[in-house]
């Protein structure tokens, strides 16, 4: 089986390529790793090419630009990376029949209802989240397509890792009061081993238990016996963007489909 990671070099991409059986395909841009292949995104006929020549049985993209702030600053990459490139993914994946799988984000939602379910209406309040939201809809136009939306993925980058290393350092950390539904990188690239088996189609929320960043700073500094102060904040110093309020997402899908243990934020810490 070969499987075409995109974004291998992210979080996610990093813990998939541990984890995958087969023979993977890892795709990195700027960030090098060992035996992937470098192509920029933006440049959607070498994509095309790409895909094409490779033949995967099954693509998983997980490239994006994630700095919500930095898609607000640069619009133009944002939409080349979260939007219009799956256009030309999911076109050569129509060709050579691959299976596709694109990784999207709680962030669609506007965050006023919190704990969204696969059909809630999306209503995205930053250019990540619409840029992401377009990236979906250029995904689901394929029927061949599992669209996976996910909720503070967490490795080397994330609040959990934040509250962290500022607690070590005994000083204060600044929590949002929203509530999200965070998912270490390992325990997400777990889910997509086992659900990558049954073929899905569609949406599913592959996510964390809800929680406010508040309630999972003390838990942090609780399971590291950690000192230093947790504020909760309406709001985070120097935020471009807008956040949605409580962009969790309901996962009672993923959890009817999936034998493993995802979503449990002990399980999950474990993870750091
Ligand atoms: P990371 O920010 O860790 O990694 C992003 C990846 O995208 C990197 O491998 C990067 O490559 C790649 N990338 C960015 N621009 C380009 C480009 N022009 N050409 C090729 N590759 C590019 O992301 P995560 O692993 O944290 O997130 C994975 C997915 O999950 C994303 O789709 C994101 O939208 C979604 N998501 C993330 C959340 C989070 O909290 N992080 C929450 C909800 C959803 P390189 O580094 O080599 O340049």
């Amino acid at each position: 089986m070969k499987i075409l990671i995109f974004g291998a070099s992210g979080q996610l991409g990093l813990e998939l390529s541990k984890i995958l059986q087969g023979d993977l395909i890892k795709v990195y841009n700027s960030n090098e790793i060992k035996d992937g292949y470098k192509l920029d995104l933006t440049n959607f006929s070498m994509v095309e090419d790409f895909i094409l020549k490779k033949k995967p049985d099954i693509i998983i993209n997980t490239a994006a630009i994630t700095d919500v702030d930095k898609c607000e600053n640069e619009k133009d990459i944002a939409y080349k990376v979260n939007s219009e490139v799956v256009k030309h993914i999911v076109r050569a994946a129509r060709v050579i029949e691959a299976y596709f799988i694109q990784i999207s984000t709680d962030y669609v939602f506007d965050g006023q209802k919190g704990l969204y379910k696969e059909e809630d209406l999306p209503n995205p309040i930053n250019y990540y989240g619409l840029t992401k939201l377009l990236g979906d809809t250029y995904a689901l136009s394929y029927d061949d397509s599992l669209v996976i939306r996910t909720s503070g993925i967490f490795r080397n980058k994330g609040f959990p890792i934040y509250v962290y290393k500022t607690l070590k350092e005994n000083k204060e950390v600044n929590a949002f009061k929203g509530y999200y539904s965070p998912i270490s990188a390992r325990k997400l690239a777990e889910a997509i081993n086992e659900i990558i088996q049954y073929r899905k189609t569609g949406i599913i929320n592959i996510a964390g238990e809800r929680t406010s960043r508040y309630e999972l700073a003390l838990k942090i500094k609780e399971k590291y016996n950690l000192d230093g102060i947790i504020k909760e904040v309406d709001n985070v110093k120097n935020w471009i963007a807008k956040r949605p309020f409580d962009s969790s997402l309901d996962i009672s899908k993923a959890k009817k489909s999936l034998s493993i243990d995802f979503y449990s934020l002990d399980e999950n810490l474990n993870y750091m």
